[in-house]
């Protein structure tokens, strides 16, 4: 496991230390995801790393294998709630134009309708 980086005014290194509850669904030593405060979907998950990156442009060579591991964990949890069959939708927003509102880079998991796109 590689070093955990916590931001002190990083909202969700606070949910990740527990200072913000959050409705947690799945979490191990290296990711935590929980449900989204403002679902946009039937179900909306958000996955995050526990350790903090601002946005997937400060991703780094070595984190590659956490980064995969973001999107099993997603995987997992459509399973888990039932949408692996009727599919859903992971993204990731980036700097202002992508929409990146949280600077904690996270996955959106999409569920429970169907997804228009483009996402405009
Ligand atoms: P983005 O705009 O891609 O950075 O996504 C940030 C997401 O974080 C949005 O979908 C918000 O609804 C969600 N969010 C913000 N604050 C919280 C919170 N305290 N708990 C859960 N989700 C949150």
């Amino acid at each position: 496991m590689s070093e955990i980086i916590s931001d002190p005014d990083c909202l969700f290194c606070r949910i990740v230390a527990g200072e913000i509850p959050a409705e947690r669904l799945y979490e191990d030593d290296e990711i935590l995801a929980f449900r989204d405060v403002n679902p946009q979907a039937p179900f909306h998950a958000l996955i995050i790393p526990r350790t903090h990156i601002a946005t997937l442009n400060d991703l780094q060579p070595a984190q590659a294998t956490l980064a995969g591991r973001l999107l099993a964990v997603a995987a997992r949890i459509a399973a888990e709630q039932g949408f692996a069959e009727a599919g859903y939708r992971v993204a990731m927003n980036c700097n202002a134009d992508g929409g990146q509102s949280v600077y904690h880079i996270h996955l959106h998991l999409l569920a429970g309708r169907q997804l228009a796109w483009p996402p405009g």
